[in-house]
């Protein structure tokens, strides 16, 4: 029998205390020790914040560990956890994906036991992580080959008293942009597991690019902005200034129907930003094939009335492949 994972302090022991959570070695690798932060001032909110789900967004990590910084100062109750790497292998190797078994840690989802490294690491956060929180800040970042707004996002949640909850506290991030975006593929989610026991969950996915220090004053902002939300810090939420506004909004998406592809294989070139409001017709960006002495370049058009919120930036696209993600204002 494997050795199960734990943790190598207390998590009840009041103010900031630190150890880490141990993943079982299994056939595929040794054990792994993933640094915890716990910041206990008793009753209150409950919180867990994680980052490095996926090992080539790194704004959440950086995040984490700025936070782990001034919020011992700062909180004035309730409980909080910081995890700023769930996947070290991923973090490591600058991979999305676990490298040594291939596989995505936000599909597999309360994970096993005995299973693969990824799957050991999703069991030991699920049992040990996830049941001393009510409400989970999981930290992603757009990528880089995308311009994408600093934003919260969400998933369709069925029970409507939790999804207005939910949108409630995305909101409070008071980042540009909130997303509810239909995803086809939640099975194995974080989201969806904490979900399904009743608990808040919100991924703020911190813009595309490269990472920057002055899109890491935003992301900080909207965090601090939520905790203040939630009672656990003081101070006033303030929106960031992000491209010379200070404003949010909350939209909707449908992945399957609301991204634009590339009619051709070539280099994308936008003509439009993240946020802008386009009208059936207006132009998106611009298509250059680069195989051929005749193609002309291939205009790209907004199909109606919506927001573009992602735009493909900075990378060669094949056929079919998506440049631009558009949305609307959120019916509620
Ligand atoms: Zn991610």
């Amino acid at each position: 029998m494997s050795e199960a994972p734990h943790l190598t302090f207390d998590l009840d022991e009041p103010g900031m205390t630190k150890g880490y959570l141990v993943v079982p070695k299994g056939a595929d690798c040794e054990a792994l020790s993933l640094p915890v932060f716990s910041l206990n001032r008793g009753e209150g909110p409950r919180l867990l914040i994680t980052g490095g789900c996926h090992g080539n967004e790194l704004e959440g990590p950086i995040v984490a560990r700025r936070l782990v910084e001034w919020l011992p100062e700062a909180q004035t109750c309730g409980r909080i956890i910081i995890v700023p790497v769930l996947n070290p292998p991923a973090v490591q190797a600058w991979s999305r994906n676990t490298p040594v078994d291939g596989l995505n840690l936000n599909r597999v989802f309360p994970g096993r036991a005995n299973g693969s490294v990824t799957e050991r690491i999703a069991n030991a956060a699920s049992r040990l992580l996830l049941p001393m929180a009510d409400t989970v800040f999981d930290l992603h970042s757009f990528g880089p080959t995308w311009d994408f707004p600093p934003a919260t996002t969400t998933h369709p949640i069925a029970d409507p008293a939790l999804m207005a909850k939910t949108i409630k506290m995305a909101e409070a991030f008071k980042l540009p942009m909130t997303l509810v975006w239909e995803s086809v593929d939640t099975a194995g989610m974080f989201d969806t597991l904490a979900q399904n026991q009743g608990k808040v969950f919100v991924c703020p996915e911190f813009g595309g690019g490269n990472v920057n220090s002055e899109a890491l004053v935003i992301y900080e902002a909207g965090i601090r902005n939520a905790l203040i939300a939630l009672g656990l810090v003081g101070g006033k939420a303030e929106y960031p200034t992000f491209r010379q506004r200070k404003s949010s909004q909350t939209l909707e998406t449908r992945r399957s129907s609301d991204e634009l592809k590339s009619p051709a294989p070539g280099i994308f070139e936008p003509r439009c930003s993240v946020l802008d409001e386009v009208k059936q017709g207006d132009l998106i960006g611009t298509l250059y094939p680069m195989d051929s002495l005749t193609a002309d370049s291939i205009d790209i058009r907004a199909p109606g009335t919506c927001i573009v919120y992602a735009i493909r930036s900075g990378a060669h696209v094949n056929i079919d492949e998506g440049v631009a993600l558009v949305a609307r204002p959120l019916i509620r």
